[in-house]
């Protein structure tokens, strides 16, 4: 499929839709046509500039008539393939905005020959615009996290206008209830403004910003609900739309705690302002979709890990006052994406573990799922791609991949989602955002270190989770040498970690390189050179096991007491700087393997088929358009900002 940058474009199937009722596959069909309409919400979430972007953009991409062999061509058309692939200018990953290799003049040419060209950036100034594309130094980072700075101001990212940081803060600071043992996830699904010296939420919601496109959402819920399953998830679709239509974030709880109760239906959903991740402060949610059914087979594995959660949690090494007496509503399941949406495409996540509202999750549990038909497309395409054998140690560590590298990495997904986000109590008192920008990091290594500790537990290998006590060296291997080393693939030389899970494997595998040096001896975990190249090398895991250990009771202490100091320090100590030799030499021997570093997928197409006026079926059809189709009728058919 299409390769460009550091992208790869796959494919994935919808294995068993076939098997899906009619009416259930109705349900998919309004669902997935619901999540598709969000796409613009999170365009214009992501930079104010994105949509006039994208618009000129694919205008002088259609009416090419000129010399495709043309460089400035062939440079203009990865910038859009890129910008595709990042729903904006800004790369998905790394945050940095990508720079054109195109020129200003070339692009001004063409955008002339396109007829009413004009209407493309309407109400954006034109020069802004331009910026937005060809200057490096206007909007260069998505989501800055660095430390020290405003980030609000230094943040591309387009939820906040004419406001500081401090601001923002103060604006929150003053609304949050520490007494308020249910509060809402403030500011989730706003843009917040200071206009004429006042500060002003402007809600996204039906009558709000993205009305529009929220219109197309909700009337494609409302044609959904007439398929529900069950009058529970009819009931999860109704407060849907009340909170789309209300905006008011109390209306947005109500609906996951019904989206929570909702267990025996077979297809599920996710639509709305979920991730924080893109928002600074970790507070705004990003438009985000995805529709599901049960991959029932897969599905029994995590039932036996889930059905387990209090043994996990009462024997988790952490601080009695921080564990959970009580560990409520776990649930897990292995899914089959049908569609992926908003800031679930074309990028996407291979695990999902909502709602994030603290108080629901205690009160009411979260869902988990993997998602084994994306998760079984990366396996296929990383097979037999040589990075093994370039990166591994020795010939064991590529044979314990080979047999374990799939199971270990379910397993993880399971013990991450399942149990890891799910796990510990915050002390009473504690602001559940205390953590402020280093809260998202956190809270992927607890959950990550979580995962590690107990996949070398026996226990998993009495319940039958765990083939035996080896695999889960394959998975600590993997996970050491990832956040140690090969995860630089992923970001350019000069850059420090930016995301929230690089910084989190990253902390994870630094923290512990630095904890085995303090023991006597040869260390469990170094780097070792062979031929003039790095490698990672375990000596001892049982040891390692035990370091992770200690880890995860700092994690749960540092969330437990809110304590930002001691995350701060072990954020920036162990999570964010790049060894820049290490970083050049990881670059280059990756190079030689010609492997994208960054894969994301093609959605199906699910077209209904009438019997008169009525719908007699559903069909799946995967290869009736390529990337670079697909893109551009999403931006034709399911545009609904202007
Ligand atoms: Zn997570």
């Amino acid at each position: 499929m299409d390769r460009f940058a550091d992208i790869q474009v796959l494919r994935y199937e919808v294995p068993a839709f076939e098997q899906l009722s009619l009416k259930q596959k109705c349900l998919v069909y309004y669902l997935q046509e619901a999540a598709l309409w969000g796409r613009d919400i999170l365009w214009d979430q992501n930079c104010k500039y994105n949509l006039p972007i994208r618009r000129m953009c694919e205008a002088v991409y259609t009416g090419y008539q000129g010399d495709k062999a043309d460089p400035q061509w062939v440079a203009f058309e990865q910038y859009m393939k890129q910008i595709w692939f990042a729903n904006g200018i800004h790369h998905h990953y790394s945050n940095a905005k990508f720079k054109p290799g195109f020129d200003q003049a070339w692009f001004e040419a063409e955008l002339n020959k396109v007829e009413g060209k004009e209407a493309l950036y309407a109400g954006y100034d034109f020069a802004e615009v331009e910026r937005a594309i060809f200057d490096d130094n206007f909007l260069p980072i998505k989501v800055n996290q660095a430390d020290g700075v405003d980030l609000i101001a230094t943040s591309a990212c387009n939820f906040y206008e004419g406001l500081t940081q401090q601001e923002v803060e103060d604006y929150y600071a003053k609304l949050k209830n520490p007494q308020d043992t249910m509060p809402v996830m403030f500011g989730l699904n706003s843009k917040l403004v200071k206009e004429d010296g006042k500060i002003v939420e402007k809600t996204w919601k039906v009558g709000g910003l993205y009305t529009e496109a929220i219109e197309r959402i909700v009337e494609n819920l409302n044609k959904a609900k007439e398929y529900a399953e069950s009058d529970q998830q009819r009931k999860v679709i109704e407060s849907l739309v009340t909170y789309y239509e209300s905006g008011d974030l109390k209306d947005f709880d109500t609906y996951s705690i019904e989206w929570v109760k909702d267990l025996d239906s077979k297809v599920d959903f996710i639509n709305g302002f979920i991730e924080s991740y893109n928002d600074p402060l970790g507070m705004r949610g990003s438009w985000e979709g995805m529709v599901n059914f049960k991959d029932s087979a897969n599905t029994a594995r995590t039932e036996i890990v889930s059905a387990n959660a209090q043994w996990f949690e009462d024997h988790s090494p952490i601080d009695d006052r921080f564990r959970k007496p009580v560990v409520k509503g776990v649930t897990a399941k292995v899914i089959t994406a049908a569609i992926l949406a908003g800031d679930s495409y074309p990028a996407t996540p291979i695990g999902i573990n909502l709602p994030n509202s603290n108080w629901i999750r205690a009160q009411h549990g979260s869902k988990s799922v993997s998602i084994d038909n994306i998760t079984a497309a990366y396996d296929a395409a990383a097979a037999g791609n040589g990075f093994a054998e370039e990166f591994m140690w020795s010939e064991e560590e590529v044979e314990q991949a080979k047999k374990y590298a799939h199971y270990v990495d379910n397993i993880h997904t399971d013990l991450h989602e399942c149990l890891g986000h799910g796990s510990g109590q915050l002390l009473p008192g504690v602001d559940p955002d205390a953590l402020k920008a280093y809260g998202s990091t956190l809270e992927e290594a607890r959950a990550d270190i979580f995962a590690l500790y107990y996949m070398a537990d026996p226990k998993l290998v009495e319940l039958g989770v765990m083939p035996d006590m080896e695999a889960y060296k394959a998975g600590y291997y993997q996970q050491m040498m990832n956040g140690l080393m090969t995860q630089l693939v992923r970001i350019l030389p000069g850059d420090n970690l930016e995301e929230a899970h690089m910084r989190n494997r990253s902390l994870i595998a630094y923290w512990t390189l630095e904890r085995a040096k303090m023991d006597e001896g040869q260390p469990a975990l170094e780097f070792a050179k062979r031929d003039g190249k790095t490698y990672v090398k375990i000596n001892d895991y049982k040891k390692l096991r035990q370091y992770f250990g200690e880890l995860l009771g700092e994690l749960q202490r540092i969330k437990s007491e809110g304590d930002f100091k001691a995350g701060r320090h072990l954020v920036e100590t162990y999570g964010v700087k790049v060894n820049p030799e290490l970083h050049a030499e990881v670059l280059e021997r990756y190079q030689k393997l010609d492997i994208a570093p960054y894969k994301g997928f093609v959605n199906p197409r699910y077209e209904p088929v009438f019997n008169a006026s009525t719908i007699s079926d559903i069909v799946v059809k995967y290869g009736t358009e390529n990337y670079v189709e697909q893109m551009l009728r999403y931006g034709r058919d399911y545009s609904a900002l202007k």
